[in-house]
């Protein structure tokens, strides 16, 4: 089958044929039908300090997928050939303290899908059936594509309630521009998007923030006088990794302010401790989705109404993943899918 392959220990990808993965007992054998790329992806691809350090080559990419069953093992019950499925892409190792305890999202030992082992960026892929998230409702094929980081959106959205409260969201990546919309369909008085870029903050007006704030001209102290708040956020979002925008979201919370953190900083930096304490900050970190809290609740949603399509602005044909690669690696648009049947 074919697959897009970190091959060698460099720069690169490259669309070779790989043999189709064997299916255990326990296992989903899934035709791909599209895939979404990830900023894991890049960082593999272009091969950066991360990546050396994580990566074992060969390795088929790819986390974020749609596709269709097409074979089970003899332990599978519930999920069946033509089923439309897309997958948690965190294996869990079922034995530890917080897996045992149904606190599987929290495992010590995750082992992570087109990172720590064969993913999803190939014809076919095999999951555990424990893994299978099956679309019971009809879901459009690209929103399907990317459950995975729609899953770390709502994961991260609905870390604290935000009915009637103000958030800030930094960084309009599609994980922050999914994190709005769930937000703003979520019942959040204002949502307030920061980034650097122009046409990403022209999505994120799309979608419904009540401000989209380009931080290469103005501070988030300008954004909240633009809205007259008075006392600061809620809630914030932190989904950008860098030292500046959590530096500014911790400078303009409110008191008993709330912050989740889905971006994932390059390196140690520091921060306004005296402020956190002072202004009795809860900082938590979020990776991944709940198994299966998050995935209920993206399915319900999407169900209630809630549009994630402006967030997909780049469609491809695998054999054209170097321009898919480039576009999504170019920092200014939203998802970019790959067709695996075209
Ligand atoms: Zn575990």
């Amino acid at each position: 089958m074919k697959a897009l392959v970190k091959e060698k220990a460099e720069p690169g990808l490259w669309l070779v044929d790989v043999p189709e993965p064997a299916v255990g007992p326990g296992d989903v054998l899934i035709k791909v039908l599209r895939t979404g790329i990830c900023g894991t992806d890049l960082h593999i691809r272009a091969w950066d300090g991360w990546a050396r350090q994580t990566i074992r080559t060969p390795l088929v990419l790819g986390h974020e997928f749609v596709g269709e069953v097409v074979g089970t093992g003899r332990d599978v019950a519930d999920i069946g050939a033509g089923d439309r499925v897309s997958g948690e892409g965190h294996l869990v190792c079922g034995k530890c303290r917080n897996c045992l305890a149904g606190r599987r999202h929290l495992c010590r030992a995750t082992v992570g899908l087109g990172v720590g082992r064969d993913g999803a960026f190939a014809e076919y892929v095999v999951l555990p059936a424990a893994n299978v998230w099956v679309h019971r409702v009809p879901v459009d094929l690209d929103v399907a594509a990317i459950f995975d980081p729609f899953g770390n959106a709502v994961h991260t959205a609905l870390s604290f309630p935000l009915v009637g409260e103000d958030v800030l969201i930094t960084g309009a990546g599609p994980i922050g521009l999914m994190a709005a919309a769930v937000a703003r369909h979520a019942g959040a008085r204002n949502v307030v998007v920061t980034d650097v870029s122009e046409e990403r903050l022209e999505l994120a007006r799309k979608i419904g923030a009540s401000l989209a704030l380009n931080v290469s001209g103005a501070t988030i102290a300008d954004g909240q006088r633009t809205l007259g708040l008075r006392e600061g956020f809620d809630i914030g979002l932190e989904m950008s990794g860098r030292p500046e925008a959590m530096r500014d979201m911790i400078a303009n919370m409110t008191h008993g302010g709330r912050i989740a953190m889905l971006g994932l900083p390059a390196e140690e930096f520091a921060v306004d401790w005296a402020r956190i304490v002072t202004s009795m900050i809860t900082v938590k970190g979020i990776y991944g989705r709940e198994m299966f809290e998050t995935w209920y609740a993206m399915s319900v949603l999407l169900e209630g109404g809630l549009d994630l399509t402006p967030v997909i602005t780049g469609r491809y044909a695998v054999a054209d993943h170097e321009a898919a690669f480039a576009d999504a690696a170019s920092g200014r648009g939203g998802k970019v899918i790959l067709d695996w049947t075209a």
